[in-house]
C-alpha cells in the first residue's frame, strides 16, 4: 500500500456521504499529530505570539508549574511525556513543565511486530526501545520502578524502586497531573486451568499468551520450536474489547505459514468466540477471509467457540493441552465454522489469550467509581483523557472507548490529545472540543518462508472525531469512516509499507 492510496480511500469514503476530515499521515512519512490538532496548535502558537492565549515568557513564573508523572512508558505514556516537553518548549513553557516517566522496565519491547518473533523473522532485541532519547533530547526524568499505589490527593507515588525491596516514595516533588498509561492486565477467570505439576511446575507456562511482548513471546516461541511435527497448535481469541483486534488473526496466519514449512503435518486451530453470518473473520473479513480460504490450508478456523477449560497431560515427554470448548451463543450464525455443540481440541502448543481489562494499578487508583459498569476499563473524557479522579488522566489500552480500538497507533494519538489538553489548561486556553484520532494496523499475513507468495501484509485503518453520537446524544469519539481494510489481496507492497510505518511510529514515540 502506498500512503497516497490510503488517503485516496479515505477521501473517497468522505465524498460518499461521511464528513471529510484531514487524515493524518499513515505510512512512509513521520507520524504527525492529528491534523486538526496541529492546525489548532499553530493557531494557538500564533495567538500566543500576539499575547492573546499563551503566557508571555515574562509572566511564566506566575503560573503554577506542572509536575507531571506518567506511569507506564509504553506506546501511549512515552508519547505523552515526549509531546508535553516538545510542545512546552515550543510555547517557551519548558521551565514550567517537568515530566517523569515511571516504568517497571528501562526497556520497552514492542508488541507490534512481535508475532514475527514467533516465526523467527524478528528478535526481541529488534523490538526493544530505551528511554535514552526521551531523557537526553527532551529532558524527561525516568524512574525504573513498579508502582504499587498512588496518593492522588497529595501527589505521591509509591512502589518498588528497581522492582526490589519494600514500597517507598518514588517522586521527590508531588505531581499535580498524573497520566496512567499502564496498558492491560489479564482476567483468566473465564476458564479453568488443570495442569498437573508433573507437566508444568508453573501451570501458566502451559498456556503462554504472548500478548505482552517479552518473556511471554520467548516462551511461546520456544514451545513452537520444540514441538513435534504433526502435533497441533491452538490460538484462542478473547472476548472484545481486547488489545489489537486484528492481532490474533495475524498470529494465526503467520504461524500457519511457519508450521507448514517447519512442522509439516501440523495444524493451527483459531478459536473465536465471535461469529459472522458468512463464517469469515469479523476483523478484516476480506483480507483474512481470503488468506484463510486460499493460502493457509492448515488453519482450522472455529467461530462461536468459548474456552471453558484447559487440561494438561503427558504422553512420554510430550506435554499436551486439551481445550474444552462450548458454543458461545446457542444460535450459531453459520454452518461453515460456527460451533453448535461442545467439543475439545488436543494440541501440543496452546496460546490462550485471556480476557482483558485495564492494568491492575489503573483499576486500583481509579477505584470502582472511576471505572465502567463492569469495573474493567477507565472512564475518560475523550477530549482530554481526564478520568473521573481529579488530576488523573488515562490513555492507551486502559480506557473505555465505544469506538476507538485498543492499539499502539491510536494510543500514540490519544497521548497527543492528552498532552495538548494539559498544556491548554496550564495556559488557560479552552479545551479543543473536536479532536481527531486515526488508527492504523498493518498485519503480516504470510512470512518470508512462503515460497509461493513471499512475505505479504494487509492493513486496516479508521478515523475518529469527537462529537455528539446521534444514537444516544452522548458526546464521544465517533467513527468518521467505517473500518477500511487494504483493497485487493494482501501484498508484498503492503509488507514493505508496514516496515516504514512501524519505524515511523516507533521513532515518533521513542526518538
Ligand atoms: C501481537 C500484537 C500485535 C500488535 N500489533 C499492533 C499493530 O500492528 N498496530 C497497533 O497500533 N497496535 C498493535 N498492537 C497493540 C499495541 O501493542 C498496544 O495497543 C499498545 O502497546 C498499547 O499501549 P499502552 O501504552 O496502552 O500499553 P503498553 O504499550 O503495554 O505500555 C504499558 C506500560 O506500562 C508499564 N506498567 C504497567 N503497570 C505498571 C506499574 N504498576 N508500574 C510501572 N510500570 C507499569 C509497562 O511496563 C509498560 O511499559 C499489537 C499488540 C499485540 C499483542
Amino acid at each position: 500500500m502506498s500512503h497516497g492510496r490510503a488517503r485516496h480511500a479515505l477521501h473517497r469514503q468522505g465524498n460518499a456521504g461521511h464528513r471529510l476530515v484531514p487524515v493524518p499521515a499513515l505510512t512512509h512519512h513521520r507520524i504527525k499529530e492529528p491534523h486538526m490538532l496541529r492546525r489548532e496548535f499553530v493557531k494557538y502558537l500564533t495567538a500566543g505570539a500576539a499575547g492573546q492565549f499563551i503566557l508571555p515568557v515574562s509572566g511564566a513564573s506566575a503560573a503554577t508549574p506542572l509536575n507531571v508523572v506518567v506511569i507506564g512508558g509504553g506506546m501511549a505514556g512515552a508519547t505523552a511525556a515526549k509531546y508535553l516537553r516538545v510542545w512546552a518548549r515550543k510555547l517557551a513553557l519548558d521551565a514550567l513543565v517537568s515530566v517523569t516517566i515511571i516504568d517497571k522496565s528501562d526497556q520497552y519491547v514492542s508488541n507490534i511486530m512481535s508475532n514475527m518473533v514467533l516465526t523467527g523473522e524478528k528478535t526481541i532485541a529488534n523490538l526493544t526501545y530505551t528511554y535514552a532519547s526521551l531523557k537526553t533530547k527532551y529532558g524527561i526524568n525516568f524512574i525504573k520502578a513498579t508502582v504499587s499505589s498512588v496518593d492522588t490527593a497529595n501527589g505521591w507515588v509509591y512502589g518498588k524502586l528497581n522492582n526490589t525491596g519494600s514500597d517507598i516514595l518514588l517522586n521527590a516533588t508531588p505531581f499535580n497531573r498524573l497520566i496512567l498509561a499502564t496498558g492491560i492486565s489479564f482476567d483468566p477467570s473465564t476458564f479453568t486451568l488443570n495442569v498437573p505439576s508433573t507437566v508444568y511446575a508453573n501451570p501458566w507456562e502451559a498456556i503462554p499468551h504472548a500478548w505482552q511482548a517479552g518473556t511471554q513471546t520467548t516462551l511461546l516461541r520456544n514451545q513452537l520450536v520444540n514441538m513435534t511435527a504433526g502435533n497441533h497448535v491452538a490460538v484462542t481469541i478473547p472476548v472484545s474489547p481486547y488489545r489489537c483486534p486484528p492481532g490474533p488473526y495475524e498470529r494465526a496466519c503467520v504461524l500457519a505459514d511457519w508450521l507448514r514449512v517447519k512442522k509439516p503435518g501440523s495444524k493451527i486451530y483459531l478459536i473465536d468466540p465471535g461469529q459472522t453470518a458468512d463464517g469469515r473473520p469479523p476483523v478484516e473479513p476480506n483480507n483474512f477471509g481470503y488468506a484463510f480460504a486460499n493460502i493457509h490450508k492448515n488453519l482450522v478456523y472455529v467461530q462461536n467457540a468459548r474456552l471453558t477449560a484447559v487440561t494438561g497431560s503427558l504422553a512420554g515427554t510430550t506435554k499436551f493441552k486439551t481445550l474444552s470448548l462450548v458454543p458461545n451463543s446457542a444460535t450459531p450464525l453459520n454452518t461453515v465454522n460456527a460451533l453448535a455443540s461442545p467439543t475439545a481440541v488436543k494440541v501440543e502448543v496452546a496460546n490462550v489469550i485471556p480476557k482483558m481489562q485495564a492494568a491492575d494499578l489503573t483499576r486500583s487508583v481509579l477505584g470502582p467509581a472511576g471505572l465502567d459498569a463492569d469495573g474493567r476499563w477507565a472512564v475518560v473524557d475523550e477530549r482530554s483523557y481526564k478520568s473521573l479522579v481529579p488530576k488523573v488522566y488515562v490513555i492507551g489500552d486502559s480506557i473505555k472507548s465505544a469506538n476507538q480500538p485498543k492499539a499502539g497507533h491510536i494510543g500514540n494519538q490519544q497521548a497527543k490529545v492528552c498532552a495538548d489538553a494539559i498544556l491548554r489548561e496550564l495556559s488557560n486556553v479552552a479545551l479543543y472540543d473536536a479532536p481527531v484520532t486515526n488508527s492504523a494496523c498493518f498485519t503480516p499475513v504470510t512470512t518470508n518462508l512462503n515460497s509461493q507468495y513471499g512475505a505479504m501484509a494487509s492493513w486496516l485503518t479508521a478515523t475518529f472525531r469527537y462529537g455528539v453520537d446521534p444514537t444516544d446524544n452522548v458526546s464521544r469519539m465517533l467513527r468518521v469512516s467505517t473500518n477500511i481494510e487494504s483493497p485487493g489481496r494482501p501484498s508484498k507492497d503492503n509488507f514493505s509499507s508496514m516496515g516504514k510505518w512501524f519505524t515511523s511510529l516507533m521513532q515518533d514515540v521513542y526518538s
